[in-house]
């Protein structure tokens, strides 16, 4: 697979064995001054088993997440427009030949009421989501474009999507620059394993089974400039310590060839999909203490970039794993198109089962309770904070200071517009715990937002 040499992997994987505690200490002093880690440095974190040293990667993931982020989690919604697909995964419930879903894709009119939807719960980000075929034998690009235009559309009284992230099939360079002229946030692919022989066997047949025409997909994405990039793997394919380790020479491979890493990194693991066998039956699975390690290690060796978690993961898992460095999580989700308002027995095929069931409400107050700001702000991609020029901010930790104070507000904007009575009660007060700590210049920056909001006015930010 391009840009990724599996010898070098294997090689730095067994000499990680060997890392002794005085190794492993420098790694974590080099981490915790917010230093990017090498490709040999993540594989001998990688191979730690030992539950005390565990637990000092784990301590020194929740210092580089603090220190960068600040205790603020930005929420989304995904809204998947279409479950046709002409591949065949073999861990996807949306494989072509899968004859148990029933198949659907959203109208223009359908995609307004499923964002409606989202929005009269309180909803600002979207991740839209969709399987590789467009119906009625159109172009994929046209159908992406028209669902983009129709989500940024739809309003529920004066709250509006503020930013749409694109999860779809490899595109063109001029498709690209028609998806970013569209308005899209973040375009993100995960090349699901780095490992060329195991990708070859889950994507057997359709345009996906080229691994190559895939990762070149974020190279041709960029050259169009969409320079907000997700990048993933789908953990449970191959050994988790390799695809680690694919994911982060895929950074290296970004950062050489565009000055820029991926702006997020997502994390999923493969959950049960009808009809997809494989997904029940998994070659590596990984389990809970190793996904933990997984996520750890990667806030220590890209501290700039984003984590996402999503609905897949359980309630327990996604409340636990937050401290060691995710960013964002998805809420309240439906993998299934039209699934937000379609009755249980009418719901098209969904594409796996999600661990986490919770309403946005719920999950709001759990991140409270953990004294983690959910934030719904948008705020960097709308000041162009992109690509070089949010890395600029995010590397010295001065996003932390921006973040906390949009997550204020936009929090500030959910309690007051959606917010169930005691999760209202318990925001405020995280509010008044958190503006005591600001330094008086931001204090009356934040009081003059927040009188601006209690007048009626939304979507403020710095
Ligand atoms: N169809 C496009 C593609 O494959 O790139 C884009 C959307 S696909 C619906 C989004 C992602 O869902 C895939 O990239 C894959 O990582 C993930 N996925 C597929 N089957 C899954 C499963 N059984 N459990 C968890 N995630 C899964
Ligand atoms: Fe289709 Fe994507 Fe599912 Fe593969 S993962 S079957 S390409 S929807």
């Amino acid at each position: 697979m391009k840009y990724i040499n599996e010898e070098k992997i294997n090689s730095l994987l067994l000499e990680a064995k060997n890392a002794d505690s005085a190794k492993l200490n420098a790694i974590l002093d080099k981490s915790r001054c917010l230093k990017r880690l090498t490709l040999a440095e993540s594989a001998s974190l990688l191979a730690v088993d030992d539950p005390r040293y565990l637990h000092k990667i784990f301590e020194a993931a929740s210092f580089v997440k603090d220190t960068i982020y600040g205790r603020r989690v930005v929420l989304f919604a995904p809204l998947y427009i279409s479950n046709l697909c002409v591949n065949n995964c073999l861990y996807c419930a949306f494989k072509s030949d899968n004859p148990l879903i029933r198949r659907k894709a959203l109208t223009v009119t359908e995609i307004s009421s499923q964002t409606e939807w989202l929005l009269k719960r309180g909803h600002k980000r979207i991740l839209m989501v969709c399987g590789e075929a467009a119906p009625g034998g159109r172009s994929n690009i046209d159908y992406y474009l028209e669902a983009v235009k129709a989500i940024y559309a739809a309003q529920a009284g004066s709250n509006k999507i503020k930013r749409v992230n694109v999860n779809c099939a490899p595109l063109g360079v001029d498709e690209f620059k028609r998806l970013k002229a569209s308005g899209i946030g973040t375009y993100q692919i995960f090349q699901e394993t780095y490992h060329e022989g195991t990708y070859r066997r889950m994507h057997p047949n359709g345009p996906k089974s080229d691994p190559d025409n895939r990762i070149d997909s974020v190279d041709r994405a960029f050259s169009a400039g969409i320079d907000d990039i997700g990048i993933g793997a789908l953990y449970g394919l191959y050994d988790y310590r390799f695809e680690t380790l694919g994911l982060l020479s895929h950074v290296e491979h970004m950062e050489e060839s565009f000055g820029v890493g991926p702006h997020t990194i997502s994390v999923p693991r493969v959950e049960p999909a009808q009809g997809a066998d494989l997904s029940f039956n998994l070659p590596h699975k990984i389990s809970d203490e190793e996904f933990k390690k997984v996520v750890a290690v990667l806030r220590l060796s890209v501290p700039y970039t984003g984590i996402i978690m999503s609905t897949r993961e359980s309630p327990a898992m996604r409340d636990s794993i937050l401290s060691l460095g995710v960013s964002q999580i998805s809420a309240e989700s439906s993998t299934s198109p039209g699934g937000y308002t379609s009755p249980e027995k009418e719901k098209a095929g969904g594409q796996f089962s999600l661990g986490d069931h919770r309403s946005l409400d719920e999950i709001v107050c759990a991140l409270i309770r953990h004294d983690y700001i959910p934030s719904f702000c948008a705020a960097c991609y709308r000041m162009e904070r992109t690509g070089e020029s949010f890395m600029k901010l995010a590397r010295p930790g001065t996003i932390k200071g921006k973040c906390s104070m949009n997550a204020l507000i936009t929090l500030k904007e959910y309690l007051d517009d959606f917010a169930s009575g005691p999760v209202k009660t318990a925001g405020c007060a995280m509010i008044s715990r958190y503006f005591k700590q600001l330094e008086p210049l931001e204090q009356d920056k934040l009081r003059s937002f927040f009188s601006h909001v209690a007048d009626g006015v939304r979507d403020e930010y710095v």
